[in-house]
């Protein structure tokens, strides 16, 4: 097998699993914001809100922002749960 081909099937194959990946498994691939910077607000956005975020740690926290956060509040990061 040509060298380049070998290369493409190792690199594609680390790519899906980082995809297949829970995202509970990944690593943290940002780093944590202050939550001046992430825009941090203590109410909803609609029905957007900490609570069903990915990021949200029960009972008041955030894997990517710093401090405690309340289920009701809301920040520019937020990642709605499927
Ligand atoms: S909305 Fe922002 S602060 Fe709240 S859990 Fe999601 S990322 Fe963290």
């Amino acid at each position: 097998m040509p060298a380049g081909r070998s290369t493409r099937r190792i690199l594609l194959g680390g790519t899906l699993t980082a995809l297949a990946a829970p995202a509970s498994a990944q690593p943290a691939l940002l780093p944590r914001l202050t939550q001046a910077e992430a825009q941090y607000e203590p109410r909803p956005r609609g029905i957007a809100m900490c609570a069903a975020c990915t990021l949200f740690v029960r009972p008041n926290l955030c894997k990517q922002v710093e401090g405690t956060v309340s289920p009701e509040g809301w920040c520019r990061l937020f990642d709605m749960v499927d």
